[in-house]
């Protein structure tokens, strides 16, 4: 089947379905393959289950008119998804870069919704499937979509940029993230920036953080329609100024004419260049100063990024959703500068480092050292490496840091939890 004839098919059931377990009745559903299963073994019971067709790559399965049999469902669903991107004459953002896509996704479409109905990924749904299917989302009524594209190594963000061909992008920064699959940071400007690659080549409008040499140095290597600049410095269109960080970031920011202050729901410094990147966004796109205002206020971060919690006991910055060397070297710097009587970190291991991951590790071990936190506890066996060095206690899983927190309990205190997700700290949580 061609893709014109399976567009029809999806225009008249514009729900794509993946999981028998979330089968909506009338969708169109693909069966991909995983590491551990074979969803064409699932596709009668997607049926069954009300699909209306369901999209297979294996012949033997085929049972009637209602399975729609192509060389390849992944590559199928993707050639869809790029298809209905062709079709739809909106604006479209992209977003990549090392930290922060996710917080920046939220904050930007948190503003241009105060003037238009917009779609952005759900979630963290940036890969190969999950831009697909975010594309596959959008409907005749959206008027702009904010779409994530993640990356663990190099030509990911160029197939990702193919098939959701935005026409503005943004690089939120380049940072120490996957650095195991890239090929360390010159590896990770080279695969970010497949996203400039791609604005160049098709007339896109680049939305660039002045503050940022990586970044800078790397647009200024290839040409645009036009780059918007947004920083701290007078070079750049929209300018800002943290003026307060505790915990709560407050910016005051200006369009080169008028002045204006806003108040966040985010914590955290390295927020502060996220939220002027809605910003910018939210000017040229349009939106009155109140309207960008409104729309960064509202936003309050309800995923494990770098989110307050006050429980009965202590002032939890929860951040146990993902960590590399640069995020986490910010969040230790960051609670470092608040105010609070008393202040505990405890961190978990940094995943998919690579082969420097011994000495990341160190570097971060150092830096919580150097604060004078009331306590450092480490949890990882790459942490625990280093427990010869004095000043921190040191577990080797996270079902161990948990028995002596039972025994040892923190109270009144300001605590950081941050690690990789395989850690799962927020287990801690209950005794936090
Ligand atoms: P992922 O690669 O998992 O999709 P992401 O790029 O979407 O991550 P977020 O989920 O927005 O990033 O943020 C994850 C964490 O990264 C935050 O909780 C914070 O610790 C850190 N972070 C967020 N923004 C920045 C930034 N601009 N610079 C450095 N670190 C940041
Ligand atoms: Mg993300």
């Amino acid at each position: 089947m061609t893709i014109t004839e399976l567009y029809k098919h999806y225009l008249a059931h514009p729900i794509i379905c993946t999981d028998t377990r979330k089968i909506e009745v009338g969708c169109l559903f693909f069966a991909l393959k995983g590491d551990n299963f074979n969803a064409n073994t699932f596709a009668k019971q997607a049926l069954e289950k009300g699909a209306a067709f369901v999209v297979i790559d294996n012949a033997e399965y085929q049972l009637s008119a209602k399975y729609i049999l192509v060389d390849d469902a992944l590559t199928t669903l993707q050639e869809l998804a790029k298809h209905h991107r062709k079709q739809l004459n909106i604006p479209v953002i992209g977003l990549t870069g090392s930290n922060g896509k996710t917080t920046t996704k939220e904050l930007i479409n948190s503003v241009l919704s105060c003037k238009f109905k917009t779609l952005a990924t759900k979630g963290n749904l940036n890969n190969h499937i999950g831009v697909p299917l975010t594309l596959l989302e959008i409907g005749q009524d959206i008027e702009v979509a904010i779409i994530e594209m993640g990356a663990n190594h190099q030509k990911e963000i160029e197939m990702l940029s193919e098939i959701c061909q935005p026409t503005y992008g943004l690089i939120t920064n380049i940072g120490k993230a996957h650095m195991e699959g890239f090929g360390g940071v010159e590896g990770i400007k080279k695969g970010k920036g497949e996203l400039y690659d791609y604005l160049q080549n098709h007339n896109g409008i680049v939305f660039l953080n002045g503050d940022s040499l990586a970044l800078t140095e790397m647009a200024t290597q290839r040409s645009f329609k036009e780059t918007v600049y947004y920083g701290t410095s007078n070079l750049c269109k929209t300018r800002g100024e943290l003026t307060e960080n505790d915990p709560y970031l407050k910016l005051k920011w200006t369009n080169g004419e008028n002045n204006y202050e806003v108040a966040s729901q985010l914590t955290g410094i390295y927020n502060f260049e996220n939220i002027l990147a809605a910003i910018a966004i939210g000017l040229k796109f349009g939106l009155s100063a109140q309207e960008i205002n409104k729309g960064v206020e509202n936003y309050a971060p309800q995923n494990n990024r770098s989110q307050i919690i006050k429980t009965t006991k202590n002032t939890v910055i929860g951040d146990y959703y993902n960590a590399n060397p640069s995020s986490m070297a910010l969040a230790v710097e960051n609670i470092s500068r608040l105010n609070a009587p008393k202040k505990v970190l405890i961190l978990g291991e940094m995943f998919e480092v690579g082969e420097t991951t011994a000495e990341e590790h160190l570097i971060i071990l150092q830096k919580a050292l150097s604060f004078n936190f009331d306590q450092v506890i480490l949890i990882g066996e790459e942490f625990k490496k280093l427990s010869l060095n004095p000043g921190a206690l040191y577990f080797e899983s996270t079902a161990l840091a948990y028995d002596y927190l039972k025994k040892h309990p923190i109270t009144d205190t300001l605590v950081l939890v941050k690690g990789s997700r395989v850690m799962k700290l927020e287990s801690l949580m209950e005794l936090l």
